[in-house]
């Protein structure tokens, strides 16, 4: 068992089994699971008859899996390596699956995700296993504590939603965090128009870039400063009707779409100006 890869093993046969009823699996789907140490949630997954790629960077598992475990069965694939690198690898060659799921280890399984949410790929159910705090922060909603950049990333395409919480005797070892168990469905429609969608996470990173910022500071200080410069920021914010002094964890929904729309705005209108000018 390595602390260094998370290795915490779900023991709660129940738990396992709700991860898995969870994603809905059919007969047939391409299933992708990260990180499934020894295969305990990865058999549950063939015994669905779904043809599963499993993500594992611990060279000691993935032998046991292909050797022992699953090598006979036609249905397992094994990817072996760090799925950082492994999975957007994957997504480019063959596109997403159906399914994602994974109790991943809490410190690469939140940049993982947002890796994901941040690509073109949108696979229609995933479920995670991820600490409660990073949990609450993505399914938080405007105005509350927890309302991050993770929050709207992870909210413009999927609902998202804790479908339960594992205490840390479900684990071997015990891990010192409690989990949650996190489900993604896709929205029938982004919230975010695609035409908006790089204004839309460029301003999201600049504005919660530091909590403590006016969201006129994060813009100054990021991306949509250094595109726009100090007068298209303040162009920007006027023109969505957001206060400059706000935070950008007092705006909501509606607010980040207009400077999503703003922003889109203001680069067209400099385009313009050059194409005359020319
Ligand atoms: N799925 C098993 C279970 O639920 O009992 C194991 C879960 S354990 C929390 C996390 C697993 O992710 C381990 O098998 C670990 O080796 C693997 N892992 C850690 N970092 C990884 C990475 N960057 N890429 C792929 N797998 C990783």
């Amino acid at each position: 068992m390595s602390k260094k890869f998370g290795q915490n093993f779900l023991i709660s046969h129940p738990v396992r089994e709700r991860i898995v009823d969870l994603l809905e699996v059919q007969a047939g789907q391409q299933v992708w699971e990260i990180g499934p140490g020894i295969g305990s949630i990865t058999s549950l997954l063939l015994e669905k008859r779904a043809h599963v790629t499993a993500f594992e960077i611990d060279h000691g598992f993935c032998r046991i899996l292909s050797e022992q475990a699953f090598g006979d069965d036609p249905l397992f694939r094994l990817v072996e390596g760090d799925a950082l690198k492994t999975l957007p690898t994957l997504l480019q060659r063959e596109g997403e699956p159906s399914r994602i799921c994974g109790n991943l280890p809490y410190n690469v399984g939140s940049v993982i995700l947002a890796k994901l949410l941040e690509s073109s790929f949108r696979p229609p159910r995933m479920v995670f296993t991820l600490q409660k705090e990073v949990v609450d922060r993505i399914c938080a909603q405007p105005g509350s504590k927890d309302w991050s950049s993770f929050s709207l990333l992870a909210q413009a395409d999927y609902e998202v939603s804790l479908a339960t919480t594992i205490n840390s005797g479900a684990f071997y070892p015990p891990p010192k965090v409690t989990s949650s168990v996190i489900l993604f469905t896709l929205r029938g429609e982004s919230k975010v128009a695609p035409s908006l969608r790089t204004y839309f996470f460029t301003l999201v990173r600049d504005l919660f870039a530091q909590r403590r910022k006016t969201v006129k500071n994060n813009l100054l200080g990021g991306k949509v400063g250094a595109m726009v410069g100090r007068d298209g920021v303040q162009w920007v914010l006027d023109d969505a009707h957001v206060d400059s002094s706000l935070r950008a964890e007092a705006l909501d929904w509606e607010q980040f779409l207009a400077l999503s729309a703003s922003l889109s705005s203001y680069r067209a209108r400099c385009t313009d100006d050059t194409a005359q000018t020319k």
